[in-house]
């Protein structure tokens, strides 16, 4: 898989690159991530890539010029290599919002480009003619889409077969079947006077999935009951 990351600040996004399991998948050639620097799609002296907004009002706009070179740079690559583009994606506050339902589905694509945008946004041209998805991490704003795009390829990138040494890991992780995680426990089994629940320690392999099971039902009821509505209204419409 391979993700084109284009922003206005690139260190802020390679920093996160190097380490953990995003680095680890890159080094062992799962993923291919690039970071693409707006200002290196300029073709002025000053290498400006914002501009004031028509129509008045604070605030810079990130201008079409260098991100439709950039995009269009991207494209032209995938082509010559036979490569699909399924998706370019706006990472903006007012986006469709990100869940690990959509993360699973990203996760199955050949080439995503993420476009960042900063200060008040990007020129809506961009939006109108390049952009086919637009995603927020949820309803809060943020300086710029640097963050919100390294959580959208976290979340891909460990979805991706191989990437994780045990995959059920993943699978038993919260949101991925709709349900929440249960509580984990290491060593030691009595810590400052709180024992690890027995059944744990039991080695009853059947009973510890029950038990993770109940816990997971039980979470999740008291922590998001929206998230077995809409379980019941699934296993109800097949
Ligand atoms: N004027 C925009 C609005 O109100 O919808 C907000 C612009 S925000 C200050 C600058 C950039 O940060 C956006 O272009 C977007 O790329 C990113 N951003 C901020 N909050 C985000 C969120 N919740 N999800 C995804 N991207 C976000």
């Amino acid at each position: 898989m391979r993700i084109d990351i284009v922003t206005a600040f690139p260190d802020l996004v390679r920093g996160p690159l190097e380490y953990s399991i995003l680095r680890r998948a890159r080094m062992r050639g799962l993923v291919d991530i690039r970071v693409h620097d707006l200002r290196d799609y300029t073709t002025d002296r000053h290498r400006q890539i914002d501009d004031y907004p028509y129509g008045g009002g604070s605030g810079m706009v990130l201008k079409p010029e260098p991100i439709f070179r950039c995009i269009e740079a991207i494209q032209a690559e995938a082509a010559r290599q036979g490569q699909t583009i399924d998706e370019v994606i706006y990472l903006t506050p007012d986006g469709q919002v990100f869940t690990q339902e959509l993360a699973t589905r990203l996760s199955l694509c050949q080439q995503l480009i993420l476009l960042a945008g900063h200060y008040k946004g990007v020129d809506q041209r961009v939006r109108d003619a390049l952009v086919t998805m637009e995603l927020s991490i949820g309803d809060y704003v943020l300086s710029g889409g640097e963050l919100p795009a390294l959580v959208v390829v976290d979340a891909i990138v460990r979805l991706i077969p191989g990437v994780l040494g045990d995959a059920s890991s993943a699978l038993s992780d919260s949101f991925q079947d709709g349900l929440l995680d249960a509580p984990v426990y290491t060593r030691p089994a009595v810590y400052r006077g709180m024992a690890v629940p027995e059944v744990l320690l039991s080695g009853d392999h059947q009973r510890i999935a029950a038990w993770r099971e109940a816990q997971r039902l039980e979470k999740t009821r008291q922590r998001r009951p929206d998230l077995l509505e809409k379980l019941e209204l699934t296993t109800n419409d097949e």
